[in-house]
């Protein structure tokens, strides 16, 4: 049983505001996620107030305001140390790009703000002033079932804005519901007003998604749904490809539920395997992370989430059971850094493939012990540097090359890296012949 609200499980912050809004004559409420999740009993991430107060009103009211997103009726009010949202109430105009609305009008009923929400569960709001809940769609009654319902007619409301298909995807994951059927009947007909929005907002959901337990359960209804193929064929395609028993789709899936929290690393494991089927299995790693740099550039990550993204992948194919020099190598191509993530993400690829992750958690002891011990895996790390091998003669790109030979054969016998014996290999490569 899903328990009422009270009033004190409102912050006092938002309280205080909702209080000083009806003081001057004015309602306000906190709506959507945050109501939604306190009734679920999780934590709030952040608190969302509407009001009848038009946005020069808000301003007025309280002495530190931004004008975050004014044309939209929402400012943002400092209080006590923190920032709220406090949004106007307002209707939805019409649509004609399927992204967003020609024009925004106010209005005065919460009702009809309501209205204009993705889904019944975030179409709640309460007054913690009146202690009152307003759930004109049923959203109470939804939320105790696990439904994901559209408000209203779902095929409308899809047509007004395409990301709300996968806005319901992702709360199938982060909430654990499951789609009401005439919800979901609903999407195949909205995948072309889907493919009009924004790269950006789509990345926002993709990365929302990943705050799962398991996220698997949005991709499950992105794939069925057919949002998938339209967003990433790369990951679409992996249904197609059997990889013994199973499709590379499943391995995907199995690995993202069983990777950690950082949204990187999830990405990574569900990605890994995108080489699959243009690669033999010692080499997909490589090819799957090239494959993605496009697809991550086009969907707006950031250059350092692409290059990390795309490094996890490179890198996580791994045998745990790899002697110390192999360890030593994995070092100097992961980097001391990133090495825990890249062994996290092949810990999670194991168990998606459904071997035993133990011998990783091994290889996770002899890591430790090797960073411990400060084995060098960098030519930051020899006990030579650039000017060394300048001074010796060396120019150029011929600095980094002997660098890195040095560097390898350092990896391969720790017990090189002294500064005597390294200098007199600088010599003896500069006097080999090159080849
Ligand atoms: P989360 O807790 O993951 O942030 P949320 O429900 O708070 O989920 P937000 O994107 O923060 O999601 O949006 C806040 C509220 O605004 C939603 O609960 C919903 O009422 C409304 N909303 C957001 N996006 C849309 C949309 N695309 N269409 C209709 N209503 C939306
Ligand atoms: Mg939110």
């Amino acid at each position: 049983m899903v328990p009422p609200l009270q009033p004190d499980q409102i912050a006092p912050g938002v309280a205080e505001i909702c209080a000083k809004l009806r003081d001057a004559g004015f309602r306000g409420w906190v709506v959507g996620g945050c109501v939604r999740d306190l009734l679920m009993g999780r934590p709030v991430s952040d608190w969302d107030v509407c009001t009848t107060a038009r946005p020069r009103q808000v301003c007025k009211l309280f002495s530190k305001v931004v004008p975050t997103g004014i044309q939209h009726g929402t400012v943002t009010v400092l209080w006590k140390g923190e920032a709220y949202e406090v949004t106007t109430l307002r209707g939805e105009g019409t649509y004609t790009d399927g992204r967003r609305p020609d024009e925004v009008f106010y209005v005065d009923e919460i009702e009809q703000d309501l209205a204009r929400r993705d889904f019944t569960v975030n179409a709640i709001a309460y007054d913690p002033i009146e202690d009152a809940l307003a759930d004109p769609f049923g959203g109470l009654d939804d939320l105790r079932a696990g439904v994901i319902r559209a408000v209203g007619v779902p095929a409308e409301r899809f047509a007004e804005d395409g990301l709300r298909i996968l806005r319901g995807a992702r709360f199938v994951a982060t909430l654990g519901f499951e789609l009401d059927p005439a919800t979901e009947a609903a999407f195949a007909g909205a995948l072309d007003t889907f493919a009009k929005v924004s790269h950006e907002r789509v990345r926002e959901e993709w990365v929302k998604t990943m705050k799962a337990r398991r996220p698997s359960l949005a991709f499950e209804v992105m794939r069925r749904t057919g949002i998938l193929g339209r967003s990433c064929p790369l990951l679409a395609a992996l249904t197609e490809h059997a990889v013994g028993e199973r499709t590379a789709w499943d391995i995907s899936l199995g690995a993202l539920d069983a990777s950690r929290p950082p949204p990187m690393e999830r990405l990574a494991a569900l990605f890994h395997g995108v080489g699959r089927p243009r690669a033999p299995e010692r080499a997909y790693a490589a090819v799957s992370a090239d494959l993605l740099a496009g697809w991550l550039r086009d969907y707006r990550f950031s250059n350092l989430e692409r290059n990390t993204i795309m490094h996890l992948v490179r890198h996580h194919r791994l045998d745990p059971e790899m002697d110390d020099v192999g360890l030593r190598r994995f070092l100097r191509d992961a980097g001391k850094a990133r090495a825990h993530a890249v062994l996290r993400v092949a810990r999670a690829v194991a168990i998606g493939e459904g071997r035993d992750p133990a011998p990783f958690d091994s290889f996770k002891v002899r890591l430790e012990a090797a960073l411990l011990s400060n084995v060098p895996a960098s030519v930051r790390e020899l006990a030579v540097d650039g000017r060394d091998v300048q001074q010796a003669g060396a120019k150029g790109r011929q600095v980094g090359e002997i660098l890195r030979t040095l560097l390898d054969e350092v990896v391969e016998a720790p017990e090189r890296n002294d500064r005597t014996f390294l200098l007199r290999r600088i010599e003896a490569l500069l006097a080999a012949p090159r080849p």
